[in-house]
């Protein structure tokens, strides 16, 4: 297919996810007519008739009122109660606020967020495991993760911390996980025999093939990165047992080659490979404008196509964005909320800031106290209450809302929101995924489908 074919088909699956109602979206596939009910993200088959009275209903407004002849509308899923001071499960450390890169989108200028490269201490660290493990119920199951800048640049602080902390976490009976993100520069053999001992979810930052990598993400001097980063991940890939090492791909006009970037790293060896489109960078630069989403959509589907023809023939294709929208899918995932920054998770600046999460740090509309102080619940509590997606708008009248959350609350508040057709029409294109592989996946399994979804799919009456 020629490149403006698919943005042809990008275009026609935004206008098809265009929102109608805000009760139920509708898909269509080559098995029928498919309804997403948005309370509770619960997916049905409907046969004829029934996607025929769906229609009308839209077109007349009157959905609330079928969905209760139907007997599914019930009581909702998500209410407007906002969640107030949740257990906090999850830390990110902003372990080195200075980095060798000069990439030229970077959100955290050079890793500085703005003000002056800087370690963070030891005491700050300190603080911030008790805070985290320190504080948390036996049984839970938390992160810890290393950000920058780049997070080697402190790596005797970040081993020091890992130890520490996994030694807290034994003596407090609970599970704690790690992970960095990493521009990959600095890696060497012994971080991945440290990455590997501590199981150290790895993501580094690669943006695409050599010459727009090379581009987008060059060292501080002008050179080129892609090379040093690739032969210091060869150690990695090669141990990764306990260790999952994956590639995170900001995308940006200038990156949109995505299926080649996909294969190239896969043939590499990375575990997994996600595409974060730069939706806000702090000088603008390489943001996209609707006409890119529209490529950048086109692109994924060319991903996500590759990623259905492999999975019928049984194999492992890893492309992240879509294995991940198919587990969400699966577990009818519906919340208020996009993720857990200023909830369950917060970052720490290498001052001992805390913030709604690793964007927010050194920026004042995230900030939730400090480790000295401790976290400021009232600021919390009043976040959480106005980034409901129910107090946002479009969303509240977006069948999307319960697999979004509103979109990230970083580019939402910085940017609004430019991308909602694109997230609708990857959204829509998933559940078509999710609807053409279910079926064959049970017909392999021939088990009684363990997940929610799976048990669902019978026609509604
Ligand atoms: S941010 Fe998400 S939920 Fe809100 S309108 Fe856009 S697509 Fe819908
Ligand atoms: S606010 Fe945005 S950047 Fe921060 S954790 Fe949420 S999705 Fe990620």
């Amino acid at each position: 297919m020629t490149e403006a074919a698919s943005v042809e088909v990008a275009r026609r699956l935004m206008r098809e996810s265009a929102p109608r109602s805000p009760y139920v979206h509708t898909i269509q596939t080559a098995g029928g007519a498919h309804i997403l009910l948005a309370d509770g993200s619960r997916l049905f088959d409907a046969d004829v008739r029934l996607a025929a009275r769906i229609e009308q209903a839209i077109a007349s407004g009157t959905v609330e009122s079928l969905l209760s002849t139907l007997g599914v509308n019930g009581a909702p899923y998500v209410d407007d109660t906002p969640l107030t001071a949740p257990p906090l499960h999850a830390l990110s450390l902003a372990i080195a606020q200075k980095c060798n890169l000069g990439c030229t989108y970077c959100y955290a200028q050079q890793g500085q967020f703005g003000g002056e490269a800087k370690d963070m201490a030891r005491d700050v660290a300190e603080q911030a495991v008790n805070l985290l493990v320190g504080g948390a119920t036996p049984g839970a199951r938390l992160n810890l993760a290393f950000l920058g800048g780049e997070p080697l640049a402190n790596r005797a602080l970040l081993r020091e911390t890992t130890r520490r902390a996994h030694q807290l976490a034994a003596e407090r009976g609970v599970t704690l996980g790690f992970s960095i993100t990493t521009n990959g520069t600095l890696l060497t053999e012994a971080d991945a025999d440290f990455f590997e001992e501590y199981g150290f979810a790895v993501t580094v930052s690669i943006d695409g093939p050599r010459p727009q990598h090379n581009a987008l993400r060059p060292f501080v001097s002008g050179k080129g990165s892609y090379e040093r980063i690739m032969e210091n991940v060869r150690p990695l890939l090669a141990k990764q047992r306990r260790m999952q090492v994956g590639a995170r791909v900001t995308v940006t006009p200038r990156n949109l080659s995505l299926r080649e970037t996909l294969d190239e790293l896969a043939h590499a060896g990375f575990h997994s490979i996600g595409f974060s489109p730069l939706l806000r960078s702090p000088n603008g630069a390489e943001e996209l404008v609707r006409e890119d989403l529209e490529r950048v959509l086109a692109a994924m589907i060319e991903c996500g196509n590759e990623f259905e023809r492999r999975t019928m023939r049984g194999e492992r294709y890893p492309f992240a964005n879509l294995l991940n929208a198919l587990k969400e899918i699966e577990k009818g995932t519906h919340r208020p909320y996009p993720c857990g920054a200023g909830a369950g998770y917060l970052g720490v600046s290498a001052d001992g800031d805390l913030a709604a999460c690793h964007r927010f740090v050194g920026d004042d509309d995230g900030a939730m106290g400090t480790l000295a102080t401790g976290i400021d619940n009232e600021r919390r509590d009043t976040w959480l209450a106005e980034r409901h997606v129910h107090k946002q708008e479009p969303c509240r009248s977006c069948w999307a809302r319960y697999l979004c959350g509103g979109g990230c609350h970083h580019e939402v508040i910085a940017r609004g929101r430019p991308a909602c057709d694109y997230i609708r029409g990857w959204l829509h294109y998933c559940l078509g995924v999710y609807l053409r592989l279910t079926p064959v996946r049970l017909a392999r399994n021939a088990a009684p489908p363990e997940n929610a979804h799976g048990a669902r799919l019978a026609a509604a009456k």
